[in-house]
C-alpha cells in the first residue's frame, strides 16, 4: 500500500471514466455533487478499486432509465461519499450479510449480469487499510445508498 494526499473529487471522477458505455446503454442519468476541497490520505490504485467496485454495483442494480447520485461532503472529520441508486435494492435479511466474500442476493444470483460477489468484500477490506468503513442502507425494490467514509487530511 503506497498512500498519498488525494483530491477525493478528482480521484472519484477518474474512476467513472470506465462506466460512460454501461450508462448509456442502460439509459442511467449520473448526477454528481461533489466537494472539490475534501483530500484524504490513500493509496490511489486501491481506491479506483473501491470506487469501480460500488459504481459497478450501482450500475448493476440499478433499473433501467433511472438516476444515481454521487456526492462528496466532509462530516466532521470524516469525508463521506455517498452512492445513490434507485434499483433492486437489498432485502433487509440480507443487509447483514453483504460484504462477506461471495454473498449475493438470491435476484442478483439469478440475474443475467454475473458477479462472483467479492465486490464489496474487497472494499471493505481497502477501506479498513484507509481507517474508512463503508455502510449500506437499503430498501427492496427502491434503491440502496452506499456511504464510504474517510479520515480527512488537514
Ligand atoms: P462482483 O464480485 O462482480 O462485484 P457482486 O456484485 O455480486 O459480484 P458484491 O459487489 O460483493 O458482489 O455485492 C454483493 C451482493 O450485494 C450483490 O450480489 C448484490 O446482491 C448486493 N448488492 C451490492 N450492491 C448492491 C446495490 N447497489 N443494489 C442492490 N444490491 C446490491
Ligand atoms: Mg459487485
Amino acid at each position: 500500500l503506497t498512500k498519498e494526499p488525494i483530491v477525493l473529487s478528482q480521484l472519484i471522477l477518474d474512476s467513472l471514466e470506465l462506466f460512460q458505455t454501461s450508462l448509456k446503454q442502460r439509459n442511467i442519468k449520473l448526477v454528481m455533487h461533489l466537494d472539490d476541497e475534501l483530500i484524504i490520505y490513500g493509496d490511489h490504485s486501491r481506491l479506483k478499486q473501491v470506487f469501480y467496485n460500488v459504481v459497478d454495483n450501482a450500475i448493476k442494480y440499478s433499473y433501467q432509465n433511472s438516476q444515481i447520485n454521487i456526492s462528496s461532503y466532509q462530516d466532521g472529520s470524516f469525508a463521506i461519499v455517498a452512492i445513490q441508486d434507485y434499483g433492486i435494492g437489498i432485502p433487509a435479511n440480507d443487509l447483514n450479510r453483504i460484504g462477506e466474500r461471495f454473498y449475493r442476493t438470491d435476484k442478483s444470483r439469478s440475474r443475467k449480469t454475473g458477479g462472483t460477489g467479492l465486490g464489496l468484500s474487497i472494499v471493505k477490506e481497502i477501506m479498513l487499510l484507509h481507517d474508512g468503513k463503508m455502510d449500506i442502507k437499503s430498501e427492496e425494490g427502491k434503491g440502496t445508498l452506499l456511504l464510504l467514509s474517510f479520515p480527512i487530511v488537514e
